[in-house]
């Protein structure tokens, strides 16, 4: 039999399968932060039961923690009972927790991989639907409500019914400029928000194989957008090169025990994919999403999908409406409020790398209300700062700020005005994510970062040239 990278880590984890088709698989990691995990451990202390498995947790603050000013503390009451209560817990329960004053905290799915956390072959879980992240690793990494989240702690099992095996294969290169979040937009587009339901997908080709794993960790971080609950991509030499030294990483005992098993994780030639799917990464342009799904997505040198294109009009009637742009109107054209780069989609060192290749030497148009650079850890950003990439955002005009969700949802201070306008790196545009009424549209960092010197959507392939 040949198996796919899916069935592989799934059989491993297996301990038993039940009469209703859905199986007890077991979990090796769990992550958690102060917005899911409150209800969890008043479950556990309402019946008594402890934790089963204490090394397995890894907790930090990342979604209400304020990215200034952190010396006065959290000034708003609810991000401050959420970020205490989950110091109690992990006190209480003995969990070591990466609070604000660790270089290490940061967004969960940012630091998870970056000290060595995640790990190939891994089940590993989060209350975070974003945990497909860590997928980009050969882990099996998927989100989970409240009561899994209890269910894990207790007693590390859940039970769970397996997907359906999609493979995305993504022939050619990308070309300059062109990221992996252009690509995991354009596959959106075309794969649509629910494309991806009911499977696992992975991820392979030439285009994906070329890929650092911080870009491969955008895809897997997008592909719940696309409706899947995980994404893969096969162990190979960059994995093993990411991973190399990396904190949490087994001792130099098991060392070698583990990259045997870590150089398995492929899937077998010829295993069966229940639907796959091609695409040419040559296709591939810089993308803007225009509406409030990630699917709504166009390359930035069109315009707004006029009527006579879309399948839903009145969907397609009331997105237009409640993002104030008109039919046919040309991207480039759209005048942005606020410039966000961050979240756990585009947080890491690359992505700032690659916006601050545009920023240098540049300023922030005028017309620009605010841009902020959010970085996904405290090592991201001693890192960046180390590069001087610091000094360059800030020289531009960019706000350079502590680690953290962000301006991702706006569950602390940083969020939109109503109406207000923003080129995110995020990973969500629906109705009020980044704050009542604002209007989002996810792109690339590099992207982003044009629109902030331009004040407007621009082509970062044609300003990289000009510059
Ligand atoms: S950055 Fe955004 S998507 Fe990622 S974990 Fe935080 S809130 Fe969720």
């Amino acid at each position: 039999m040949k198996h796919t990278l899916y069935d592989k880590i799934w059989a491993d984890h297996c301990i038993h399968e039940n009469e209703d088709k859905s199986s007890l698989i077991y979990i090796d990691r769990h992550l958690i932060h102060e917005v899911t995990s409150p209800q969890a451990f008043d479950g556990l202390d309402i019946k008594k039961r402890d934790i089963w498995n204490k090394q397995s947790i890894m907790a930090t603050t990342d979604h209400n923690v304020p990215t200034i000013n952190r010396d006065k503390g959290i000034t708003d009451p609810v991000s401050k009972i959420q970020v205490e209560t989950l110091r109690d817990n992990c006190k209480k329960h003995n969990i070591e927790l990466y609070d604000l004053d660790n270089i290490k905290q940061g967004i969960v799915h940012v630091i998870g991989p970056e000290l060595g956390m995640t790990q190939p072959g891994m089940t590993l879980v989060c209350g975070d639907s974003h945990t497909s992240t860590h997928g980009a690793l050969a882990s099996l990494a998927f989100g989970i409500g409240t009561s899994d989240v209890e269910h894990v702690l207790a007693t590390q099992c859940l039970n769970l019914t397996k997907d359906k095996n999609f493979k995305i294969h993504v022939n050619g290169k990308l070309k300059p400029f062109v990221t992996s979040k252009d690509l995991i937009l354009y596959i959106i587009g075309k794969i649509g928000t629910s494309g991806g339901t009911g499977f696992t997908i992975e991820y392979a080709g030439e285009a994906i194989t070329d890929l650092s794993i911080e870009s491969r960790m955008t895809m897997c971080n997008m592909t719940i957008e696309a409706g899947a609950k995980s994404g893969l991509m096969a162990f190979d030499k960059t994995t093993h090169d990411y991973l190399k030294d990396r904190e949490f990483l087994p001792s130099k005992k098991h060392y070698d025990n583990a990259l045997k098993y870590w150089e398995s994780l492929v899937s077998d030639e010829s295993a069966h994919f229940d639907r796959t799917e091609v695409f040419d990464a040559n296709d591939v342009e810089p993308q803007v999403t225009w509406g409030t799904s990630p699917e709504m997505v166009t390359p930035v040198d069109s315009k707004i999908p006029t009527p006579d294109t879309v399948t839903n009009e009145e969907e397609y009637i009331d997105t237009l409406k409640y993002m104030g742009l008109e039919p046919g109107v040309e991207i480039n054209s759209i005048s942005l409020d606020k410039i966000f780069i961050g979240s756990c989609t585009n947080s890491r060192i690359e992505d700032l790398r690659d916006a601050s290749q545009v920023v240098k030497g540049e300023k922030v148009s005028s017309s620009i209300k605010q841009a902020i650079v959010v970085p996904g850890s405290g090592l991201v950003k001693a890192q960046a700062e180390a590069e001087g990439l610091d000094k360059v955002f800030i020289d531009a005009g960019f706000e350079w700020r502590d680690p953290g969700c962000s301006m991702c949802l706006g569950m602390n201070d940083d969020f939109l005005q109503p109406y207000e306008r923003c080129a995110s790196t995020s990973n969500r545009n629906f109705q009020g994510r980044q704050g009542d009424k604002g209007r989002t549209h996810l792109v690339s960092p590099a992207m982003a970062a044009v629109a902030g010197i331009k004040g407007h959507f621009y082509n970062v392939k044609e300003f990289m040239n000009e510059k």
